[in-house]
């Protein structure tokens, strides 16, 4: 197994993994930590379902900005100290797959609803996705969509929240994108996150190093515990700090 000593990139998703709850920021302790001997070394990852301006405001009040912007679960954005420089290549490609898949989600929701007597219920304005009033209830849509999928399409779910969207759509993928594009290898990696759309980089299909903190669904935690991983003892950002303390001391 690989050793948290000789990991040298770090991969974090946002909301209700690093967040300290009901804000937009790491605790400061983060910042301290990534900044200590140990860690100087290691890049910083952000990889989460908001999308890139959200993140990159957010950013602009940390102490830090992470190198890499992984958002929406499918776009890449890099650090260049001044600026981000996006993926172009890859990103247009998603674009472009993003739009297609979202014409077939707009023809194929009031099926879906129908199936699931709920036809009241709209998708949000922002990104199209359905809201349920429970992850029970966005499990069992999911259930649902899943038996609709045609050829390219995948579900895309995040708590409460859940789309379809394009296979080539995943944190995991975009991690893997950047195998190929940059100098980042598998067995340096350790992903943390908390909720489905984190499984594609923590359940191992990538060879990734995993954690999940202690607010993640339960089949977070099984994702990472099938992987080797480390399930976190503490919620969100103080699971966060958990795991990098476990880090210097390895
Ligand atoms: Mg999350």
């Amino acid at each position: 197994m690989t050793r948290l000593a000789d990991i040298s990139v770090f991969v974090t998703d946002l909301d209700s993994t690093l967040f300290l709850p009901d804000t937009t920021d790491p605790p400061w302790e983060f910042f301290y930590l990534l900044d200590s001997q140990l860690l100087e070394d290691c890049r910083w990852i952000v990889a989460t379902g908001r999308s890139f301006e959200q993140v990159r405001k957010f950013s602009e009040n940390w102490p830090q900005r992470p190198g890499t912007i992984i958002s929406r679960e499918r776009f890449i954005h890099f650090n260049r100290g001044d600026r981000f420089e996006a993926d172009e290549e890859w990103n247009s490609r998603l674009r472009r797959r993003t739009q297609e898949v979202d014409s077939d989600w707009k023809e194929l929701l009031p099926k879906l609803l129908r199936c699931l007597n709920k036809a009241e219920l709209e998708p949000d304005n922002e990104h199209g996705h359905l809201i349920f009033a429970s992850e029970a209830e966005a499990i069992e849509a999911e259930e649902f969509l899943k038996k609709m999928l045609k050829k390219g399409q995948q579900t895309l779910r995040n708590r409460v929240h859940l789309t379809l969207a394009p296979k080539e759509v995943g944190k995991g993928r975009c991690l893997k994108r950047l195998e190929r594009t940059t100098s980042l290898e598998s067995p340096e990696v350790i992903c943390v996150g908390d909720s489905a759309n984190d499984i594609d980089m923590l359940d191992g299909r990538y060879g990734y190093l995993s954690a999940a903190v202690a607010n993640a669904e339960p089949i977070v935690r099984e994702a990472v515990k099938s992987n080797d991983g480390i399930l976190l003892e503490n919620q969100a950002a103080y699971g966060v700090l958990e795991l990098m303390k476990r880090w210097l001391q390895d």
